[in-house]
């Protein structure tokens, strides 16, 4: 065997050992006993090992970590709301439980209001249709070198990741490159809809909906990706009721609306979750803010128009 061949095949070795399968993926409940404390929210076997997804309830920033097991303390969950009830985690929880009831677009839609400027949410629902790269490179050219890496929020779904391997990648670089700070958000596995049905019935609502594989099935598949899921969840279509919402907030999870979703016509205010979709199906919604970004290029010059990093608006939401 030639030595480059050889060493090809090392590396896929080496690869595929770094995205081993996941195996028994679950909800695990906890606090590490490291200071600050953190709270555990799931537990899964990856090369031969337990890792652990940990959210820090004061930044609200999630990181994948393997603990020995004397250092995790396993809590119910009201104990784990218990034990963070005074932190930005803690917090946010309870006002979400009083968001919980609107079909469409309950959960976060505003945040840190005495901002200059927004934070940036782009949805990555299933389509057929190529990512909109036009749109990160014309957000990479408004705001560096004002902003770099630039904060953005990504909403994406694992039929969306099944189908665009290569716009994957692509996000992916721009990251490595230190163009794109993203925080990773789980948008559900299927994103199901369906044109027929009424919203009350539609999207998470569909009668045959198993929410466990929406969301667990996702976070697994994000991880595979070696895309680390943060605390934040958006529901497809922004629709949801009570039930689904609470079952939701019960995986330790925050949903976001919006109150910005350009393409129906509303204006970002100071602290607003904007929302674009880059999965090729709203056109209109990206001619938007392609503009907007334009009319506001002065502002980003002299810093007084930025974009924000959504873990650490939502943790200082005024
Ligand atoms: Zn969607």
């Amino acid at each position: 065997m030639n030595r480059l061949l050889f060493a090809c095949l090392l590396t896929l070795c080496v690869r595929s050992n770094t995205i081993a399968q996941i195996k028994a993926y679950r909800l695990f409940f906890g606090i590490t006993t490291q200071s600050p404390a953190q709270v555990v929210l799931r537990q899964w076997q990856q090369n031969a090992q337990t890792r652990y997804l940990i959210v820090n309830p004061q930044t609200l920033k999630t990181t994948v970590v393997t603990l020995p097991l004397n250092q995790v303390r396993a809590l119910t969950w009201p104990g784990v709301m218990q034990a963070v009830e005074r932190t930005p985690y803690g917090l946010t929880m309870r006002l979400e439980q009083q968001r919980d009831y609107n079909l469409q677009d309950a959960g976060i839609e505003r945040a840190d209001t005495t901002e200059r400027g927004f934070s940036l949410t782009i949805d990555l629902c299933p389509s057929t249709k190529p990512l909109t790269r036009p749109v990160f490179e014309q957000l990479i050219q408004a705001f560096e070198p004002e902003e770099k890496p630039i904060p953005v929020t990504i909403t994406i779904t694992g039929l969306w990741m099944e189908n665009h391997g290569q716009d994957l990648a692509y996000l992916k670089s721009l990251v490595s490159r230190g163009d794109l700070d993203i925080t990773w958000v789980n948008h559900s596995f299927h994103h199901r809809y369906d044109p027929q049905l009424p919203l009350p019935i539609n999207f998470l609502l569909e009668a045959t909906t198993d929410l466990n594989d929406e969301v667990l099935l996702n976070e697994q598949a994000m991880l595979k990706n070696s895309l680390t899921p943060s605390i934040f969840f958006r529901f497809p279509g922004l629709v949801s009721d009570k039930a689904v919402f609470d079952r939701v907030l019960a995986f330790g999870l925050l949903p976001i609306g919006s109150d910005a979703w350009l393409a129906k016509n509303q204006q970002p205010k100071q602290g607003s979750l904007v929302l674009i979709h880059a999965n090729g199906n709203e056109p209109l919604g990206i001619a938007d803010f392609i503009s907007l970004i334009r009319k506001k290029s002065a502002f980003i010059r002299n810093k007084t128009w930025l974009l924000y990093d959504l873990p650490t608006s939502v943790a200082q939401g005024k």
